[in-house]
């Protein structure tokens, strides 16, 4: 006599089958790093680590994680996507691409004000946002959620609507005061303090790259230069 496996929801095992295409389709972009051993800048130790900036980076990527974005929301009507800042607004186009409301895409801007974080709209899209305007955020990647949630406020304050918000990746503590989350990838890092880290016990090597690139490398640049 044999006990029956427990069977997984289908609707769960879907879930992670996705997940895992999208985990791929990151990992392909080259910024999706897994199976590793990073030092990360808060000096913590991670197995895991994504690099933003590379992540739209291959259009038909994108293109394709943003429509599947859209189609989540496609059954609610949307006038306009709200990028949390020019770092998602690539998504952001394909996600508005896709959606079949056509909505019109705008742009917040991070920021910080005595060391707190701030959001501000540009003053141009203000009246693209008004009472009853139906508003889908787009963000990459959700850590803490301080920002979405500062938007959130913002668009309320304009008397606008929030539909959902969807994302690439969300952290999964992440709480956005109960708003609808959709994300390609819900995933938390396990990251070790140096002398608890597994992965120091067994000897494998610190990757301590991106720390490194954050804080010595400059991004290229040219100057105009100057008039004589
Ligand atoms: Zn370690």
């Amino acid at each position: 006599m044999s006990a029956a496996a427990p069977k997984k929801d289908p609707a769960a095992v879907e879930a992670d089958v996705r997940e895992k295409i999208h985990l791929e389709i990151l990992k392909r972009t080259g910024a999706y790093h897994a199976n590793d051993h990073v030092l990360l800048p808060s000096g913590q130790h991670t197995t895991e680590y994504i690099e933003k900036t590379l992540v739209t980076t291959e259009p038909s990527f994108t293109e394709g994680l943003g429509a599947v974005i859209a189609k989540h929301f496609a059954q609610w009507p949307v006038d306009v996507v709200l990028s949390t800042g020019p770092g998602a607004l690539i998504l952001s186009h394909c996600v508005a691409r896709a959606h079949p409301s056509r909505p019109i895409v705008v742009y917040g801007a991070k920021g910080l004000s005595g060391g707190k974080r701030k959001v501000s709209l540009p003053v141009e899209f203000h009246r693209l946002l008004r009472p009853g305007t139906k508003v889908l955020l787009v963000e990459d990647l959700v850590s803490t959620g301080t920002t979405l949630n500062l938007l959130i406020e913002l668009v309320e304050q304009l008397g606008a609507h929030i539909v959902g918000v969807g994302c690439l990746w969300r952290r999964t503590s992440v709480d956005l005061n109960g708003r609808p989350v959709f994300s390609l990838v819900s995933r938390d890092f396990p990251t070790y303090s140096p002398d608890e880290c597994p992965l120091c016990r067994k000897g494998v090597p610190l990757n301590e790259e991106f720390v490194r690139r954050r804080t010595h490398r400059k991004s290229s640049s040219v100057q105009e230069p100057k008039a004589s």
